[in-house]
């Protein structure tokens, strides 16, 4: 039996099947590339879901992490100070609208512990009945009992109803129905400023400076998920950058440690300053190697061209992918390096033939194949993957 069917088999006998998995085993990576078992290259437009934003075998990102765990210090967990924690929360202060920070594993329990944070600052001031949270069509806030009530999928909530209460939907970037859904029970409202899980959809800057002034008016917290478009992802360092407005707290995830499993919630001073000891915590949270190597891929996203890097291949990415001429594709759309192309067949098949050509790909949504690859991808890829994606469509239309 081949390495591949032995790692298959067994994975197929013994994990829970959430995932629907290729018929390929990874075992190394490097740069923007991935290796299976038996030596095949696969250029990476996934980047483990919008993740690895250094790609694979960042030899500065390997030194920071050795370091750390060469003091003995991987975890002390929240009853003690590490420095590597401490520099990480100023890094990210110094660079955001933030003031204040707490780190956590996940995006789902960045999410859940910003809910929690804007229920405590309406209960300090008095309104512990402002309860309801808004947030938007197709939007994605993760898989946990509170970010799932808030993510309006029907498809990942029926099983498991009934929900938190409590959630509201607002149509997305639709400015009256916010404007209808907003009001003084509102205790949060939450959108990802460029949508990531739910088809690669931009808010306008409209949109936002609209939810801003209606968090305003009724006293909401204005949460912008950025797990997925923040940190470098659209060109500009937040996702929410390019809007000429600040939320109350932004929740950080993905790209964040490079890899390792990281989230964090940046609050103003308002929603920071009205938690207290004991009102929230993780044994894991802010775990010294992670900390240290968010710290290493946060500077290195600051450093000098990176975003200018981002911006332009992010630029080459949609103009290539418009080009394509395919009859299969509806619409190209996206910023940055987080780009998707809306099409009239299944992903799925467009997925499958990727990992035939060597590219993998993902889908978001029922319709959309998105790109979201290490920040590090060159033009060169761009070319490989817009001459690979057109004879992929070509192949389809054979099939019909
Ligand atoms: C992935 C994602 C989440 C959930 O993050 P997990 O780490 O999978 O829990 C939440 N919001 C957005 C925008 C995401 O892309």
């Amino acid at each position: 039996m081949t390495l591949q069917s032995e790692v298959i088999q067994k994975d197929q006998a013994y994990s829970v099947p959430v995932a629907a998995r290729p018929d390929f085993v990874l075992a190394r990576g490097e740069g923007v590339t991935v290796y299976d078992t038996e030596g095949k290259a696969y250029t990476d437009w996934v980047a483990g879901i919008a993740v690895n934003a250094l790609g694979y075998g960042d030899e500065e990102l390997t030194a920071v992490v050795n370091q750390q765990m060469n003091t003995g210090l991987i975890h002390v967990s929240g009853l003690y100070h590490t420095q590597a924690l401490a520099e990480l929360a100023e890094l990210l202060c110094t660079h955001s609208f933030a003031n204040k920070v707490y780190f956590c594993n996940s995006g789902a329990e960045a999410n859940e512990g910003a809910l929690k944070f804007a229920r405590k600052l309406a209960y300090v001031n008095e309104k512990p009945n402002k309860t309801k949270v808004v947030s938007f069509t197709e939007a994605f806030h993760g898989r946990t009992m509170g970010a799932l009530a808030i993510t309006p999928k029907e498809k990942y909530q029926t099983p498991f109803k009934p929900m938190v209460p409590g959630a509201v939907v607002g149509e997305f970037n639709d400015i009256d129905s916010a404007r209808e859904v907003i009001d003084e029970d509102t205790v949060a409202v939450i959108v990802e400023p460029l949508q990531g899980e739910g088809g690669i959809n931009i808010a306008t800057a409209e949109f936002l400076q609209a939810l801003r002034q209606l968090c305003d008016e009724k006293g909401a917290t204005l949460i912008f998920d950025e797990i997925q478009c923040g940190l470098g992802r659209t060109g500009d360092l937040w996702g929410h950058s390019f809007s000429g407005i600040t939320p109350d707290i932004m929740t950080l995830a993905k790209p964040l440690a490079g890899g390792l499993p990281v989230g964090a919630i940046l609050t103003s001073e308002a929603v920071g300053s009205a938690m207290e000891p004991g009102d929230h915590g993780s044994t894991f949270s802010g775990g010294a190697v992670v900390m240290r190597a968010a710290e290493m891929v946060v500077n290195r996203v600051l450093s000098d061209g990176f975003l200018e890097h981002v911006k332009e291949v992010g630029d080459y990415l949609l103009e290539r992918l418009s080009e394509i001429n395919s009859p299969h594709i509806k619409d190209v759309r996206g910023r940055g390096l987080m780009a998707g192309i809306e099409l009239d067949v299944a992903p799925a098949d467009i997925v499958q033939k990727g990992y035939e050509h060597g590219l993998l790909l993902v889908n978001s949504g029922a319709n959309v194949i998105r790109f979201v690859p290490p920040l590090i991808i060159e033009k060169k890829h761009v070319d490989e993957l817009a001459e690979k994606l057109t004879v992929i469509l070509e192949e389809v239309d054979d099939q019909d």
